[in-house]
């Protein structure tokens, strides 16, 4: 937050607040290997098992990143629903081994975005 408010505090443009467009949750988005590989997120290219189909045969049907992991009761309820989907699936492939265990990030919404309004607001970024 320090940073942000030195990024605006010197009238420089810094995202705001918004929903969260994660590959994974698009069915026609995909980022391709040097080998021809399509993943759908950056963060997993080089991992085989997180391919899914090739330049040659297209994309494949697979659940390896585990879409629409979001509709549980816990995460429809969330007011954060449109900015979080659920989590980052690389954070969650860091934090647990695997995407099967959602990173939650309610109490950093929690503390970060009124915050974030705050600035903007402040700012004259509203
Ligand atoms: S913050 Fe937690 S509960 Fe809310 S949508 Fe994200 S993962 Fe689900």
């Amino acid at each position: 937050m320090r940073l942000r408010e030195a990024i605006l505090q010197r009238g420089f443009r810094t995202p705001r607040p918004s929903p969260l467009h994660c590959m994974v949750e698009m069915d026609h988005a995909f980022v391709v290997d040097w080998d021809g590989r399509l993943y759908k997120c950056p963060a997993f290219i080089g991992r085989p098992r997180f391919a899914v189909g090739d330049l040659k045969t297209g994309p494949a049907p697979s659940d390896a990143y585990r879409p629409g992991r979001w509709q549980t009761d816990e995460c429809l309820a969330c007011p954060y629903l449109p900015q979080c989907f659920g989590g980052c699936r690389h954070l969650s492939y860091v934090a647990h081994g695997g995407l099967g265990r959602i990173d939650c990030a309610r109490s950093w919404f929690d503390a970060v975005l009124p915050e974030m309004v705050r600035q903007d607001v402040g700012y004259g970024k509203r």
